[in-house]
């Protein structure tokens, strides 16, 4: 094979239909990744395929910027009805990476300020500015310094098992180093942003308490530093709701989206106050191919399947019976340490004996769940988090499938 990235799995993939996979000799598989938080509607959701075979004979480049297109107003006017008023102006490219990229150009362009915080344990992309405000993991940075100069790294309280009298401790810590980085290394005339994912993603599927996201707030008003959320992972009803940040009673300045929102088709962008984008003057930033036309009918039919099929609603109520199923096993077995998550993003972290990261355990029980025809990933700075990440339409029968499977492969 000429694919020099290793694999999760072997799978030879040929189809995918809502919550399964099947390889070329017609196995089946589960799949609790949704290709990493991507098929949110399901593999090839009917409605969503036609939305595209019928673009496809229309037109398949959009060279929007030569061009107008209403499809992009369509998009932005279905995305309005489920963001707040104030996020009211739309820039999309392709990957989560590229969307990453445009915030980061965007404050730096608007403020005229060099400077970006980012957070312990965030993933926010590859691209050589993405990854220079990526600290999930060190292979992801390794080979590639020194990266994008002006990113300062701030504490993530980074809860897990402790109790809630230590988690605001945590909280206050964090808030504290903030206000000192501040301070002492990235002065706020100096700052034009801080980017966080609302909930931690590749970091290990964690969220904090609403007061540590309402303080990061509070300081960028203080000081006049924009906020960026990255939800590219946790949007379009992941978290159960339509985005995490309304898990938190915050808004940020800019949001970034991609993965969940064209059910697979490459698609991401950046949403933020028209005030903020006028400030990119035109030709400023920009490129060749996105948005593409079938993304775009892909995330305007998408929008509707996960509204007309309730989908968001049973993202919430299907992680809730998830959690409560996996922190019975929690109960049952002592290599797991934590069982957390919000709607349908939901990590199991795993301990050793000896109190180190539960890598290996994890990745056995991965490898034995596959085998039994269930696709699991892991996450977290060790690889100690098994994450349940399935499509929004699964069902309680198919999780009940799913955790049979999970729970012969820890006996
Ligand atoms: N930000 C977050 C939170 C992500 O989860 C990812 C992808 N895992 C990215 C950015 C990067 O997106 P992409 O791989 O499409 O470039």
């Amino acid at each position: 094979m000429s694919q020099v990235w290793p694999l999760f799995t072997n799978i030879d993939v040929d189809y995918g239909e809502n919550i399964h996979l099947y390889d070329r000799t017609g196995k089946k598989f589960i799949d609790f990744t949704s290709g990493i938080g991507v098929t949110n509607t399901g593999h090839c959701h009917p409605r969503i395929v036609n939305a595209i075979k019928v673009q496809s004979e229309k037109l398949l480049h959009g060279q929007t910027t030569i061009l107008y297109n209403s499809m992009l107003d369509e998009l932005s006017h279905s995305l309005q009805k489920v963001l707040p008023e104030k996020l009211n102006c739309f820039f999309f490219s392709n990957s989560g990476s590229e969307a990453v990229e445009s915030a980061i150009k965007l404050v730096r362009h608007a403020t005229g300020k060099p400077n970006i915080i980012c957070f312990q344990g965030g993933y926010h992309g590859r691209s050589i500015g993405a990854l220079s405000l990526t600290t999930a993991k060190s292979v992801y940075r390794s080979g590639y310094q020194p990266l994008m100069p002006g990113v300062f790294v701030s504490p993530h309280p980074y809860f897990k098992q402790y109790t809630e009298e230590d988690n605001e401790k945590r909280t206050r810590q964090c808030l504290e180093e903030l206000k000192h980085l501040l301070n002492t290394q990235s002065s706020p005339s100096e700052t034009a942003a801080m980017i966080i994912e609302p909930v931690l993603g590749e970091g290990g599927y964690i969220s904090p308490s609403e007061s540590f996201i309402k303080g990061i707030r509070e300081i960028c008003d203080k000081h006049d530093i924009l906020l960026i959320f990255d939800e590219i992972q946790t949007g379009f009803g992941r978290t159960g709701k339509y985005f995490a940040f309304e898990h938190f009673g915050v808004i940020p300045d800019i949001l970034v989206i991609a993965k969940g929102i064209a059910s697979g088709l490459p698609l991401s962008g950046i949403v933020a106050n028209k005030k903020l984008m006028d400030k990119w003057i035109p030709g400023s930033h920009g490129g060749t191919y996105g948005p593409n036309p079938l993304s775009m009918a892909a995330a305007i039919e998408t929008l509707k399947v996960l509204e007309e099929e309730d989908l968001i609603n049973n993202s919430m109520h299907m992680g809730n019976y998830l959690l409560a199923e996996l922190q019975k096993l929690k109960n049952e077995y002592p290599e797991i340490v934590d069982v957390r998550g919000k709607g349908l993003m939901i990590g199991c972290e795993f301990v050793a004996e000896n109190g180190d990261p539960g890598t290996f355990i994890a990745e056995k029980v991965r490898k034995s769940c596959l085998s039994k025809g269930l696709i699991l990933l892991t996450c977290g700075p060790y690889n100690q988090v098994i994450r349940w990440i399935p499509p929004l339409t699964i069902e309680k029968s198919e999780i009940d499938k799913a955790l049979t499977i999970f729970d012969s492969a820890l006996k």
